[in-house]
């Protein structure tokens, strides 16, 4: 298959371009387009056999439920039994937006988009292109990253290309995408919604609202079962083996320096993803990917995954990461960082 290139402006997308790529999900196909967040991979989501093509191209464990987009507010009365009143205050304050809820499903939702689960996920993205698109498509879009299962999600069209090429009808490009890190996954099955997963719409954000919310305890580590079933497979990995090194900023980016020394000193390749003001420290032989200045957690979110993906294609042996602090939107980096490093963290003070 030739995948389909349409590049158009992200505040305003050609409508004749996006119809084409509606009329393709309406016929069963595979179309990526940009949200707010990161590249989605979409199909029909009331379509089994398209939301199937959407696990083959990723290589997507079949027990990985899908988040149901969706461009009108109304359409989450189709999807969800009932909407919870914590969920109907998240949705009047944060959609359109980068935070997904989770509602007891209807029968309208097939199995293979929630992976047998009676809950469906759903969210109203923010992205003019994104919202323009599921509603000439008319039905709600299944969409998880699009990216091969494991490698870090796709940030722009090229990033989406360079897994999914020959495997999907068309991708939209609209540039690189603004929030950077996946949306904020929210249970609100439960008494107390439980937040499965950070993202864009803070914890912080989320407890204003609610008053109350629980936090999933496996996002605190590796060796409990998350809640949300996505978020027990290793994730957004890059192609070598990453360190993570947390903890006081200096000591951390004292650390980050010494051992780029030492590996350049014995020959590995080193690759660093790291702040500007670490950048400074290291030897000239290490290659880095700076995510922006040090403490501005809308460009480390941002500049995540692109510094990933950069490793994949100057090889590196080894790549030496430096975390965020953990407020605000730094809770899903650290998040996505944990869990690119497989938890191999260097705790340092
Ligand atoms: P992705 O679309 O690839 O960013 O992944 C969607 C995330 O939402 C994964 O972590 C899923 O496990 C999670 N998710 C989707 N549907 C549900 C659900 N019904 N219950 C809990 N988590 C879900
Ligand atoms: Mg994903």
């Amino acid at each position: 298959m030739n995948t389909r290139h349409y590049i158009v402006d992200k505040d305003k997308p050609d409508f004749r371009l996006l119809d084409q790529a509606a009329a393709v999900l309406r016929q069963g196909g595979l179309v990526a387009f940009p949200t707010e967040t990161v590249y989605g991979l979409g199909a029909n989501g009331l379509d089994p056999r398209a939301v199937a093509k959407i696990f083959a191209a990723k290589g997507r464990p079949a027990d990985n439920p899908l988040i149901l987009h969706i461009a009108d507010v109304h359409e989450v009365e189709k999807l969800a039994k009932k909407v919870t009143a914590n969920a109907a205050a998240l949705m009047a304050k944060y959609w359109p937006g980068p935070l997904t809820v989770v509602l007891e499903r209807t029968r309208l939702v097939p199995d293979a988009a929630t992976g047998g689960l009676d809950t469906v996920a759903i969210r109203l993205p923010d992205s003019p292109v994104a919202r323009e698109l599921i509603r000439l498509a008319g039905v709600p879009v299944a969409a998880p990253s699009a990216n091969t299962s494991g490698r870090p999600s796709p940030t722009t069209a090229a990033d989406v290309l360079a897994d999914l090429s020959g495997r999907i009808e068309v991708v939209i490009d609209a540039g690189p995408c603004g929030i950077g890190v996946e949306s904020t996954v929210v249970d609100c099955t439960t008494p107390v919604p439980t937040l499965l997963r950070p993202g864009g719409v803070t914890l912080e954000m989320l407890a204003e609202t609610l008053g109350e919310v629980e936090v999933d305890p496996a996002l605190g580590g590796e060796h409990v079962k998350p809640r949300a079933p996505g978020m027990k497979y290793t994730h957004y990995a890059p192609a070598a083996p990453m360190t993570l090194y947390e903890g006081e900023t200096e000591a951390v980016a004292t650390a980050i320096a010494a051992a780029a020394a030492g590996l350049v000193a014995a020959g590995r390749r080193v690759g660093a993803v790291v702040a500007d003001e670490t950048a400074r420290l290291l030897p000239p032989q290490a290659a880095t990917a700076t995510y922006g200045a040090r403490g501005d957690l809308a460009a480390a979110a941002a500049g995540l995954y692109s510094a990933l993906r950069y490793f994949d294609a100057v090889p590196v042996d080894v790549i030496l990461a430096e975390g965020v602090a953990e407020s605000g939107i730094g809770l899903a980096v650290m998040n996505r960082m944990r869990k690119a490093s497989g938890y191999k963290i260097v705790h340092c003070e």
